[in-house]
């Protein structure tokens, strides 16, 4: 097990130990979660592999694949083309698996993804109120913010407030929905176009997309006239 890999163990553990947007968060909680995942993780893998039922060298293969990979550039690949392609769009939201295929992206299997639209009216934001449920296949590994248990209450009971700790506030007449991720169901935000981003090629909008935006704590920002 090299270093990278270990360190991946601690992150899975270490959820939200440090502080972040939300707040100093010293003291983490999990409803039936171990006390110690870290510990627990490594346990399993080493008797899974003691076992013969995983092959260490295929684990960390995974990871390092979500490690290093898969970014939110391949989410934001996918937010621009939908940008510019109505068609793709259309598949996006109504079949999303099938629609990232056509990019070359797989969901990992025994997960489906959905992908909800932002749009003038309607804001969305994703949270797994139970654990960290985020769509790895298109934006890598979640941030520590995202695995916190301030966020994955706070999302869900006071989104208005979590959005505007992100510099996101909202008119009162924008509706904010917020999808809970689950390991069968993941969420993808698609943000609103920035407007005057008419001449702007799929790379220049690409480029305007954040991981944040993605998840729906931000919005895609228009781009600052020089
Ligand atoms: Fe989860």
């Amino acid at each position: 097990m090299d270093t990278s890999r270990r360190d991946f163990l601690a992150t899975v553990g270490a959820a939200s130990t440090q502080s972040s947007t939300l707040g100093n968060e010293t003291d983490h909680q999990h409803q039936a979660v171990p006390s110690d995942a870290t510990l627990r993780v490594k346990a399993l893998e080493s008797l899974l592999v003691e076992k013969g039922i995983v092959d260490p060298a295929a684990l960390d293969a995974i990871v390092d694949y979500f490690e290093h990979k898969v970014g939110p550039r391949d989410g934001a690949r996918v937010v621009a083309r939908a940008w510019v392609d109505p068609e793709f769009k259309q598949l996006l939201l109504t079949d999303a698996p099938a629609a990232i295929a056509q990019l070359g992206y797989t969901s990992v299997r025994g997960e489906h993804l959905r992908v909800v639209e932002n749009t003038t009216n309607v804001h969305n934001i994703v949270v797994c109120t139970l654990c960290s449920c985020y769509p790895w296949a298109l934006l890598g590994l979640p941030p520590v913010w995202y695995k916190s248990s301030a966020y994955r209450s706070r999302a869900v009971i006071d989104p208005r407030g979590v959005l505007q700790e992100f510099g996101c506030v909202l008119p009162d007449d924008v509706e904010v929905r917020v999808f809970d991720s689950t390991a069968e169901l993941r969420y993808l935000v698609l943000p609103e176009r920035p407007t005057g981003t008419d001449d702007f090629s799929e790379e220049e909008l690409a480029a305007l997309v954040s991981r944040d935006a993605m998840v729906g704590v931000r919005k895609v920002q228009k781009p600052t006239q020089e």
